[in-house]
């Protein structure tokens, strides 16, 4: 007998209820079932495409086909099951000026992937156990899937004008994952209606000016991709708008009415590190290598290297034009990474002042990358314009 003869025989309402009840146990917050199917989203997703805003990430182009229905993820799926976990902790610690801001879904010591991934598996568990023979496949971040557009068809909430999903009781403050199944279940009635109203914060808020158009998100001038995604030197244009978020962003979120009132999460793998919620950019400019890996290996800053996270702390440090950073800077100015190197310089430059000029004369004696060479010469050329500097 075929897996799915044997799952037919199972009551799709009946069992629709216990994967539900069994992902609240799990620690999920929002359960929605619907069928596999193409969603709409899709012709968003090729537009956003080919108006390039999704920037250096060429793994969302390189599988555009795949985004197109779930079955190019697991060839035999019938069903969704999309889950939200709320990882909404405390309030946002001050900022004091040799400090960066972290992203809130980043305060933890857990990478969130791990710890969905370890749910995902218990609900999968408890559905083999129901129904032998079935296929299942968890995805959290790991494949071509629009679980934004899977969780709105789920009932789970709408598409706010900063294109996160909003959910009436729990706010945006939410990590989506899915499990596909290959079998029918009763399904959940799409959430169709919005409730931004007229308000526009989110649009208005964002320093960067990220949002061509309500619901509509440029990737490659929000601070979550630069600090986060690019590999690159972030452009100097947009450097002055990362203000002291040094790894992602959540402005756009901290001013949406609905975030007000959001519940704290069940789940204690989200409480903030001491060190993390803000973080010491100082301390962090003089971490080599290893001590780097030792600190952030298990958690989501590992994504952007130590080269990435370094380069946004010096950004961040120029910014804040604290002169305690200026020691600090110069010794970066030697790092072994380009793109450390190439945003100290900014940072200086930013600063001005007799060390940090003389820092930066002395790098351009000896530096022999071109892009570091043309941030110097930048820098330089801004100091010239600046009355600061830390022995005024
Ligand atoms: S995360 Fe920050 S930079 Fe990105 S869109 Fe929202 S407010 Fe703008
Ligand atoms: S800030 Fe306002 S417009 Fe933006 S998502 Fe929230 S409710 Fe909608």
């Amino acid at each position: 007998m075929s897996a799915t003869s044997k799952i037919v025989k199972l009551d799709p309402r009946a069992f629709a209820a216990e994967i539900k009840a069994e992902a609240k146990r799990a620690g999920f917050d929002a359960v929605g079932i619907v069928p596999a199917t193409s969603p709409a989203g899709f012709d968003n997703l090729q537009r956003w495409l080919q108006r390039g805003f999704d920037g250096e990430m060429s793994y969302i182009s390189r599988r555009e086909t795949a985004y197109e229905h779930p079955q190019h993820v697991m060839p035999t799926v019938k069903s969704v099951v999309m889950l939200a976990m709320n990882y909404h902790t405390e309030e946002r610690a001050p900022v004091e000026t040799r400090q960066g801001a972290v992203s809130r879904y980043a305060w933890g010591e857990a990478d969130y992937h791990d710890l969905i991934r370890g749910k995902l598996r218990r609900l999968a568990d408890f559905i083999h156990r129901l129904c032998p023979g079935c296929h299942t496949r968890g995805i959290i971040d790991t494949a071509p899937l629009l679980e934004r557009d899977f969780a709105r068809l789920a009932g789970l909430g709408w598409f706010g004008k900063n294109t996160m999903i909003i959910n009436k009781q729990l706010g945006s403050w939410l990590f989506l994952a899915a499990l596909l199944v290959d079998f029918d279940l009763e399904y959940d009635s799409p959430h169709d209606t919005s409730h931004c109203g007229t308000c526009t914060r989110c649009l208005d808020v964002c320093p960067t000016d990220a949002f061509p158009e309500p619901y509509v998100l440029d990737a490659r001038r929000c601070i979550s991709y630069l600090t986060i995604e690019l590999r690159k030197p972030i452009p100097m244009k947009l450097r002055d708008g990362m203000g002291e978020w040094m790894f992602g962003c959540d402005l756009c979120q901290d001013v949406c009415p609905w975030n007000r009132k959001a519940p704290v999460t069940r789940e204690a793998a989200f409480s903030p590190s001491a060190d993390l919620n803000p973080v010491d950019a100082i301390r962090l400019l003089g971490m080599n290598d290893d001590e780097f890996k030792k600190r952030f290996a298990k958690t989501p800053l590992a994504r952007p290297k130590r080269s990435g996270i370094l380069r946004n702390a010096a950004i961040v440090l120029g910014n804040r034009r604290s002169a305690e950073a200026i020691p600090a800077l110069v010794t970066a100015l030697d790092d072994h990474e380009p793109l450390v190197r190439g945003a100290t310089a900014w940072a200086l430059g930013r600063m001005g002042g007799a060390t940090a000029v003389a820092a930066l004369h002395s790098r351009l004696r000896v530096e022999d990358n071109t892009d570091v060479l043309s941030e110097i010469r930048h820098a330089l050329d801004h100091t010239k314009d600046i009355g600061h500097s830390e022995e005024q």
